[in-house]
């Protein structure tokens, strides 16, 4: 099978598989127990945070280890909502957040706090001007992804910046998408928190971080002694081992840069041959600013579970979609947010490469695509 679902997660790499491995055989003590065995598993978490400090550009002490970006999103919104000065109680995300993001929205309004969206343009870009216009100085906080998971659509992070910090308001970002595939450094980004995932950059699921802004107030979601009162819970000490191990061989900028270009050419290479082999192509967000490895299409007006289940037939795995939400039927939050028609979003397809994606990989898919074609049968369209 030929893995094209790269944004729902990644394989973890042998490096970090054997990293992971190593922990557990050899440094399994509670790393808060003051004994010998302990403090050599607080040597390896603090080794961890270390690596992670030097691959984010931040201090050690801005890392605050997670079960992932869920809940380092949900840490960053409650605890920076909670912390906030009186009179500022609004809270803004972006009408394209992650689903589960957006449901920690509806959340906070059915207890009554106030919520905006900022609406995305029909292209999938961010609407600027209704930022500004929300951005006031009752906002708490502002919650944007840096890329989005479905379209790969980059959103204007330094520009909701600037207004958060003319607001007052503080900016958390939800990078899970853009670490591992951009350059990021946390004093250059210009956000107080950023979430991510290890499981998006090949390292193991169920673990990431929020980095928190030296300074910046927050109150714990799950309150304990460990990352210094601001999460508590035994650390999950392999999974960080791993999340520290996949940073790490993610390599410097110029390495980014590298693979980045590396993807968007595989990617255009298939672009051009899915709109030149399937009729009625349409592809979301080709024309703004997008992440490299990820195309998000319709063809013509067929269903997209009858285009994926065609597609694995002839041995590819992609998805409808966030894994998350692509076992309903609904439409795409973030197609229906850019006005895309419901009949139209229901036959959205993503294909999301990623760094074990090999140019062998991309030819298969295209030698495929006359077969797939003649796949498609006519009674299966989306019913107009
Ligand atoms: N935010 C974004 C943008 C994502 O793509 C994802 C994962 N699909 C998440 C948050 C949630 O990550 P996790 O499931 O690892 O907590």
């Amino acid at each position: 099978m030929i893995y094209l679902d790269h944004h729902a997660t990644t394989p973890p790499s042998q490096a970090v598989i054997d990293a992971m491995a190593a922990v557990m055989a050899g440094t399994w003590a509670n790393a808060s127990s003051k004994h010998g065995p302990g403090q050599a598993a607080s040597r390896v978490l603090a080794g961890a945070r270390s690596v992670v400090a030097q691959a984010l550009g931040c201090k050690p002490a801005e890392v605050v280890f997670t079960s992932g970006a869920t809940e380092a999103n949900h840490l960053a919104v409650r605890g920076l909502l909670a912390a906030a000065p009186e009179g500022r109680r609004r809270v803004l995300f972006s009408a394209v957040e992650h689903a589960g993001h957006l449901k920690l929205a509806r959340e906070l309004m059915n207890a009554g706090v106030p919520v905006d969206f900022i609406p995305v343009r029909p292209d999938g870009a961010l609407d600027l001007d209704a930022a500004t216009r929300l951005i006031r100085d009752d906002v708490a906080l502002v919650s944007l992804m840096a890329a989005n998971n479905e379209t790969g659509a980059l959103m204007p992070v330094p520009e909701v910046a600037a207004l958060a910090a003319a607001a007052g308001a503080r900016l958390h970002v939800d990078a899970t998408q853009w670490i591992g595939k951009r350059p990021f450094r946390f004093t250059d980004f210009g956000a107080d928190a950023v979430s991510f995932s290890a499981h998006k950059f090949n390292g193991p699921k169920g673990v990431g971080a929020l980095l928190l802004r030296q300074g910046v107030a927050i109150r714990p979601t799950v309150p304990g002694p460990q990352e210094r009162g601001r999460r508590g819970g035994t650390e999950n000490l392999p999974a960080i081992a791993g999340l520290a191990t996949a940073l790490y061989a993610l390599g410097t900028p110029a390495d980014l840069d590298a693979e980045a270009a590396r993807q968007a050419a595989l990617r255009d290479r298939l672009e051009g041959a899915l709109m030149a082999a399937l009729p009625e192509l349409r592809i979301w967000c080709a024309g703004v600013p997008r992440l490299p490895g990820v195309s998000f299409l319709r063809v013509g007006r067929w269903e997209a579970d009858v285009l994926l289940q065609r597609l694995e037939r002839l041995g590819f795995a992609a998805s409808s979609g966030a894994a998350c939400s692509s076992s309903g039927n609904a439409p795409s939050h973030v197609l229906t947010a850019m006005g895309v028609p419901e009949d139209e979003a229901l036959g959205a397809v993503r294909l999301s490469l990623g760094r074990t994606t090999t140019d062998a990989d991309i030819d298969a898919l295209i030698a495929a695509l006359p077969t797939l074609r003649s796949l498609l049968p006519a009674a299966e369209a989306v019913a107009a």
